[in-house]
């Protein structure tokens, strides 16, 4: 359900962004998240399929999902960025810090992104990738 709720909000806020810049159809969306969202990219893709289908502007589309890297914030030092170490399950909520060695770390987490979007605009005679970071509320 969680998949579900997401691809929605991405196909409202694609669906706002295309009528703007005036466009007939959407083409390709990529959009991502960070990797403690947990989202299963099959759940998404289905999702996705299921609420397009009655839509024209979205037919033949394609919606690709792609992880973020993990960011972290050194309470100790105040380092943010890549953390030292990734997918050890024991230290998954306590990263290392590779500036000072550190536990005391923080997950930055983020939602939910729009990474671009691929749209046909009548009016332009190329086609034209609209780069967009937007948060989705989720
Ligand atoms: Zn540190």
């Amino acid at each position: 359900m969680h998949e579900y709720s997401l691809a929605s909000a991405i196909v409202e806020q694609v669906e706002k962004i295309a009528l703007e810049h005036k466009a007939v159809k959407v083409k390709k969306i990529i959009v991502s998240a960070s990797p403690y969202e947990l989202i299963i990219p099959e759940l998404l893709y289905g999702a996705y399929e299921i609420i397009v289908s009655e839509n024209e502007m979205f037919k033949g589309s394609t919606l690709e999902y792609i992880v973020q890297k993990a960011e972290i914030t050194c309470l100790d030092c105040g380092y943010q960025g890549e953390p030292d170490e990734e997918g050890d399950p024991e230290f998954a909520y306590n990263f290392k810090c590779p500036k000072c060695g550190g536990r005391d770390t923080h997950i930055n987490m983020k939602s939910m992104v729009i990474e671009s979007i691929d749209l046909e605009i009548p009016s332009e005679t190329e086609e034209q990738e609209k780069k967009k970071e937007e948060n989705i509320v989720n």
